[in-house]
């Protein structure tokens, strides 16, 4: 059975890197009929925080990433906090010590410092030469006798290779000379990571270890203890760093790295978890646009790259376009209204004017938020009033003079309402006959009356901005006076 876990460690909130791993985590797992399972990574009491585990709860479950098996939902290997397993890993432990992998080391800190400074001067690795390796059981007594400290420390074969296959970057192995015997309990009594991460990968039955690259010198010795303890070995998958654009580690000096920072700036969690799907992985085709379920129907764990992967996001942000287009057009609709809601643009979420403005918006927008400010610089011109007020005539007239004073003419006139009265077909028919009027046609007719009606260059579709504009402006109820 394919059993997956993904270990955050609760210190900080759910970086872009994590959630990939989540992700490849969760479509494996998916793709094969396996199980998804969460586990807080909090052995470091001083920086674990139940806050942020929290957040990062909350970004998963934003994601889609549901999981089987952990804090919230449950299963029977638990507990799912590391903070909580306490007594497994001493129970283990003692297994060990028994078995003779593990001995007690009653070394003080000035002695360890002591021979990793001998080491140094004769240019050898710092691995622990002790004598507490060897030392005999009446020499172990007499320390215990005397209540001094101890740690429990793990027997490292002096010589020879460890060899794993990761399923990503094929043969890895290193050498054992180098390693020296590592502590696995503190005198203290605390586990250290790298031993509790293997009992809990070892007894909630991990069928294969996904996770980023950072950890792949960690395997070494979860290797040594899997082998110890009589675990079978999981298969590991070691996932490439996330790349900033210069090939750097990404960080926050990038700009935005964190799930929640995405999920603020309006960002839709279904083109989060494709573009981050994309990281390092595709399906072998062009195709680039992928439901979580298609995911979940295409992901395989072989196509995934050894390389690092570049995180660009500008083009997360055109993927959210993409995202945001093909939502049912009602669903849209409802986030962009509210949004503006929210926004305070519109004192409505709902309603006709704001199907028609989404309409016309819509493939202008690569985010939700993108709405509001195409909105507001929309509506922030009022037709009417510029158009009929004195104090408007001076500025239009220099910009545009013959355009500007024929445009007011109509407007006054009551032409041109009665032509946006009728809607596009009205607009229309009006623009042919003023282009006449003018001698203008194409460009030279358009962009002054765009500047002229909606006061910029550039927008959505100008009829239906103007449309828009003018709908706003009759009806009051509609939009924020505010704005
Ligand atoms: N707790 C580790 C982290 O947050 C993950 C360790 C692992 O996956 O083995 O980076």
């Amino acid at each position: 059975e394919v059993r997956v876990r993904f270990a955050p460690s609760p210190t900080g909130n759910l970086h872009v890197g994590g959630a990939r791993t989540a992700l490849f985590n969760y479509l494996f797992a998916r793709s094969k009929g396996g199980k998804f399972i969460l586990r807080i990574e909090d052995t470091d009491l001083e920086r674990s925080t139940r806050k942020s585990e929290e957040a990062m709860l909350n970004d998963l479950s934003w994601l889609g990433l549901d999981w089987d098996e952990g804090p919230g939902a449950g299963g029977e290997y638990g507990p799912y906090r590391q903070s909580e397993r306490n007594s497994l890993y001493k129970q283990y432990a003692e297994k060990l010590l028994n078995s003779g992998h593990v001995y007690r080391c009653f070394c003080s800190s000035e002695e360890l410092e002591q021979m990793k400074e001998t080491a140094k001067q004769m240019q050898l690795p710092p691995v622990y030469t002790g004598k507490w390796a060897t030392a005999s059981d009446e020499e172990v007594q007499k320390e215990l006798e005397k209540g001094t400290p101890y740690t429990y420390r793990f027997r490292v074969p002096k010589e020879g290779r460890l060899k794993i296959e990761d399923i990503i970057r094929g043969e890895v192995s290193w050498g054992l000379d180098t390693l020296g015997d590592f502590v696995i309990l503190r005198s203290n009594g605390q586990p250290v990571y790298n031993f509790c991460v293997t009992v809990d990968d070892a007894t909630m039955h991990i069928s294969h270890v996904i996770r980023a690259e950072e950890h792949l010198p960690n395997t070494l010795r979860q290797a040594l203890i899997y082998n110890a303890l009589g675990f079978p070995m999981p298969s590991f998958a070691h996932v490439s760093l996330i790349l900033a654009p210069d090939r750097s580690k990404l960080s926050k000096r990038h700009g935005a790295t964190s799930v929640g920072q995405f999920r603020e700036m309006g960002y839709l969690p279904q083109a989060m978890v494709n573009y981050l799907a994309l990281l390092g992985w595709g399906d072998g085709t062009e195709n680039e646009f992928f439901t979580i379920d298609q995911l979940v129907e295409k992901f395989s764990i072989d196509r995934v790259n050894k390389s690092g992967a570049v995180f660009d996001s500008a083009k997360l942000r055109w993927m959210n376009g993409q995202h945001l287009r093909a939502l049912p057009s009602e669903e849209l609709v409802k986030i962009i209204g509210e949004r503006w809601k929210t926004a305070g643009i519109l004192l409505e979420s709902e309603g006709m004017f704001v199907k028609e403005a989404t309409e016309l918006l819509k493939d202008g927008i690569d985010l939700v938020t993108d709405a509001d400010k195409v909105m507001s610089n929309l509506l922030s011109y009022p037709l009417n009033s510029t158009l009929t007020s004195a104090e408007g005539k001076p500025v239009l007239e220099d910009k545009l003079p013959e355009v500007a004073s024929s445009l007011i003419a109509a407007y006054d006139s009551g032409e041109l309402r009665k032509a946006l009265e009728e809607g596009h077909a009205g607009w229309q028919k009006w623009v042919k006959s003023f282009g006449k009027l003018l001698k203008r046609k194409g460009k030279s007719l358009f962009m002054p009356l765009r500047v002229l009606l909606t006061g910029k260059l550039h927008g959505p579709d100008m009829g239906g901005s103007i449309l828009l504009i003018y709908k706003a402006g009759i009806n009051g109820d509609i939009v924020n006076p505010q704005i």
